[in-house]
């Protein structure tokens, strides 16, 4: 058990969990910096891998640039260093000499790449040029930290890619919001995609999606962000490209980025008070094996687990046989609290019956599976608790959001929707007024008719405000 309720007091209970489930450790000497302990990165190379085989399957190539990056080639892009000027670390040092160029430890990898795409890119054969890396960035964050939600080394992966013009480059923004669809499926996670305000955008970006989710405390988490930079970066970089007529033209990029902030997510929407619930796509061990014995059985009962630990592992699922000398009530606990979505016990009684028992982390249901009916009957299970997942977060994140048309008694534990005519004005006064923050107008086109909630003006199309985390 949680020592605090997620409901009452979501921020202890939060890092509760991390603790208990072994999940990371805060306690290395530098604020922000977490330690990633075996059982946290085991779920965060899960993930790693996912978005890996999703961004081979659509032709990105893998890359890795170097952590360091000039101050000079840093500041090329006006709004970019002003964005990230005040959270960046800088090397200064190198061995007792003053470097005579300070260096940026990337906060973010457009300022490393760029100098190099434009080198790499020639003629409209080159394009599009399609990379990602995942890789560690720094931001010297001045907020209260979070281990996953709000770090100063951040475990991120970051996609770059470059495009003839403008409407190639929308295709990749298409296509982020697709792959986008598949993974937080496979996390079990709902989202919205908004595009943010002009004051909100990514330092640079011609526009920015921001990709949210909600937590139970009723604050948003932005999980991630896909930009398209039109030619902002690329005239600064001097990215350039022949077309077929000999004409030389600047690429239009797009990006897109996710962080470890996904672990965060699938705490907080996921977890209980037994602790995490992690969704069968990405759970390191999909299933908890667990002999149960006396002195006169053992033999048997361990031969047999270990038959269905090899039975299921070589049908492809990631398998715990925990054959520790412990209690069975125990071993329960410590796979609850981890999270893993499906348990199955073999006991002298299942043998004879030729079962195993199951017993479901997300609903806490029990039951038999045939053993002659194994490997689809736990398929089934794990598919079966997947939806269950998601379906149950969707629907969470349905209720926590509030339709207003006044600014009488907002709810301040929801996701606000309202009309906003779209100005700066009737926004930063917005923001001002309510302590909420714009979150943006939908990227796909809602039904909506309403008036501004600031000057009255008729809209179209709403807009959505939270606090956020
Ligand atoms: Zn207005």
């Amino acid at each position: 058990m949680t020592t605090t309720n997620k409901e009452d007091n979501f921020a202890e209970w939060y890092l509760d969990i991390v603790e208990k489930a072994g999940l990371s450790d805060k306690r290395y000497p530098i604020k922000g910096m977490n330690v990633w302990t075996p059982y946290g990165w085991r779920i965060m190379r899960q993930i790693d891998s996912y978005i890996r085989e999703e961004f081979d399957a659509t032709n990105h190539d893998e890359v890795c640039f170097p952590l360091l990056i000039p101050e000079s080639q840093f500041a090329k892009e006006k709004e970019h260093i002003k964005g990230f000027d005040s959270e960046v670390y800088w090397v200064t040092h190198a061995g007792l000499d003053e470097l005579d160029e300070r260096l940026v430890i990337r906060p973010t990898s457009e300022t490393a790449m760029y100098p190099m795409f434009a080198l790499w890119i020639r003629s409209h054969q080159d394009l599009p040029l399609k990379t990602y890396q995942i890789v560690n960035t720094f931001r010297y964050e001045t907020k209260q930290t979070r281990p996953f939600i709000r770090v100063r080394e951040i475990h991120f992966f970051e996609s770059h890619t470059c495009h003839t013009d403008y409407d190639d480059a929308q295709k990749q923004v298409d296509e982020d919001i697709e792959i986008l669809a598949r993974i937080a499926k496979k996390i079990c996670l709902p989202y919205t995609l908004l595009v943010r305000t002009e004051w909100d955008k990514f330092p640079g970006a011609y526009y920015t999606v921001g990709i949210d989710t909600s937590m139970p405390n009723g604050r948003t988490l932005q999980m991630g962000s896909i930009h398209h930079y039109k030619t902002n970066f690329s005239e600064p970089y001097e990215i350039t490209y022949e077309d077929k007529d000999g004409e030389h033209k600047f690429v239009h990029q797009t990006t897109y980025g996710m962080s470890e902030r996904l672990v965060g997510a699938l705490i907080g929407v996921h977890g209980d008070d037994q602790g995490l619930i992690i969704p069968p796509g990405i759970a390191p061990f999909q299933i908890v094996l667990i002999p149960i014995f006396k002195k006169d059985n053992q033999g048997l009962v361990m031969a047999s687990v270990k038959e269905i630990e090899k039975v299921l592992t070589d049908a492809g699922f990631r398998v715990k046989l925990d054959d520790r000398d412990d209690r069975p009530g125990a071993k329960y606990y410590e796979w609850e609290m981890k999270g893993v979505p499906l348990r199955l016990e073999l006991g002298g009684r299942d043998i004879e019956n030729n079962v195993v028992s199951f017993f479901r982390r997300d609903s806490a249901e029990k039951g038999t599976i045939a053993i002659g009916n194994l490997v689809p009957g736990v398929k089934m299970l794990l598919d079966d608790i997947s939806e269950c997942m998601f379906n149950k977060a969707n629907e969470i994140q349905k209720q926590r959001t509030a339709d207003i048309d006044s600014l009488e008694n907002i709810p301040e534990d929801k996701i606000l929707r309202f009309g906003w005519c779209g100005c700066d004005e009737c926004g930063h006064k917005f923001e001002d007024t309510t302590g909420f923050k714009i979150l943006g107008r939908p990227y796909f086109k809602e039904e909506f008719k309403g008036k501004c909630i600031m000057c009255g003006k008729d809209v179209d199309a709403p807009a959505y405000a939270a606090h956020t985390m």
